[in-house]
Order: structure tokens, then sequence, then C-alpha cells
């Protein structure tokens, strides 16, 4: 099985690091990751600019890979487009933070198992809900295995990319895996002033997330209670129902 493997924090991320090792027990691994971190650009795509691709020996003689200058999603585009990687299944991640609810709008790391899923390719997107640099991988690499050999044994259809979100526990802690919807929740930003050097005022976005939603089926709810939330995307955000909503419009 040949594999391609990206992530948004950059192709020095010690979570790309965690998932290229569990991805090589089950194939030939191929990587293509972002020169440098890319959290937060969502499906963002670089338009205008030169994207280049630089070959790293980063993961060892057996596994090329490639810093690329682009986002999460250039490096799928520029995997199949340029660089002629064929894979029979996509792995992004371990991302280094939480990406439940509508994090999946945001997220780099999620926005590399949409493109694949675009491109037909069986995706499938890691998080772990820990944003530390330094986080511990060590219970997200079982978890991910589990993952891909239930995922293995029975796929979802390739243009359904599955969110994968790990709590920051000890894999003695974890209780299990649930197949989850989004939590319905929005983010409350708060912006840091404070003023640089040169006495201009700048800005951090700092937030919490709002749940909205008290379900038991929701991402967050498995989440807050130890167990690992696999939830199935569309790639179509089309509100269906919606589409009769004006009565008065006729062909
Ligand atoms: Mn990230």
């Amino acid at each position: 099985m040949r594999i391609l493997v990206c992530n948004d924090d950059g192709i020095a991320a010690r979570g790309l690091r965690a998932l290229v090792e569990v991805a090589q027990e089950f194939g030939e691994v191929s990587v293509v990751a972002p020169d440098r971190p890319q959290s937060g650009m969502g499906h963002a795509i670089s338009i205008g600019v030169p994207l280049r691709l630089y070959p790293s020996s980063i993961f060892g003689a057996d596994v090329p890979a490639w810093a690329c200058s682009g986002t999460p999603a250039d490096c799928v585009k520029l995997a199949t487009g340029v660089l002629k990687i064929r894979p029979d299944l996509l792995l992004s991640g371990i991302n280094h933070g939480a990406n439940f609810s509508i994090s999946v709008f945001y997220s780099g790391t999620l926005s590399a198992a949409i493109e694949g899923a675009f491109e037909g390719i069986p995706s499938i997107g890691f998080s772990l809900l820990d944003y530390s640099m330094e986080a511990d991988f060590g219970a997200a690499q079982a978890i991910v295995r589990e993952v891909i050999l239930l995922y293995l044994a029975d796929p979802f259809p390739s243009d359904v990319p599955l969110n994968v979100n790990i709590p920051n526990l000890p894999l003695s802690e974890i209780k299990g895996l649930r197949l989850t919807r989004q939590a319905r929740g929005r983010f409350v930003e708060q912006f840091e002033q404070r003023i640089d050097p040169y006495g201009q005022s700048y800005y951090w976005m700092v937030g919490r997330f709002e749940s909205q939603d008290p379900d038991s089926d929701t991402d967050l709810w498995a989440l807050e209670r130890g167990y690992v939330s696999i939830c199935p995307l569309l790639t179509d955000l089309t509100n269906h129902p919606y589409l009769h909503h004006w009565k008065v419009i006729h062909r």
C-alpha cells in the first residue's frame, strides 16, 4: 500500500514524525508537508505566488519527503500533480491541537484530508488534544494504528474523509472509539492588545470554544469523556433542505 502523509504544523513537527512511524507499518510512505507551520490556513491555496518543493532526508532513505512552500492543500495538489504520487491512503497530522466542531473550517490538517477526498483518495486527518510542540504522541500512535486497521477492514467511500480527534490521555485512560457528528458551537474570540517596540498596537487572537450542543452523539461530548472521536465529513456544504426555501423562484 502507498501512503501519503501530510500535515499543517510543518515538516519538522513531532506529530508528523509520529504519524510517519505508524504509517510505515502499513506500506510505502511518502511525505509532502509545509516547510513552516500552516495551522489555521483552512483550505487556502497559493495563487499568484511560486510554489517550491524541497526534497528532504528528514525521515531517512526509506521515506521520500518534500518540504513545500505552500499550504496543506497545496501539498496534496503538488504530491499528486507534480510528484505523481498516487496513494492508496492519505494521512494528515498528527495535529498538535484539537479539531472538533467548526474547527474543520479553519484546520489545515483537515484541508489536506479533504483535498485528498476531492482527488478520490481515502483520507484521514488525526489531531491530538495537546497544542504543545513537545506533546507526547505515544498513546496517539496506538490510536492511529487502531483506526487504520478498522479503516482497512471496512473502508469509508473515498469521498468521505474522516476527522479523528484523540483525547490527551494515557492509553489506559482512553475509553474507546466513537463515531460522532460535529458539535454545534462557536469560538468566542478575545484580542489581547500589545504595543510593539515602535509604539504601534498589535493583537493576539485568543479564543475559547463555546458549545451550543448538549447532545451525546457529538465529537465534543466524546472527547470530554475520554473517547476518541471519529467524525465522517461531507465535502458538499450545500444545505439541501433549503434548496426549496424560496418558493417564489420559478423556472
Ligand atoms: Mn496544526
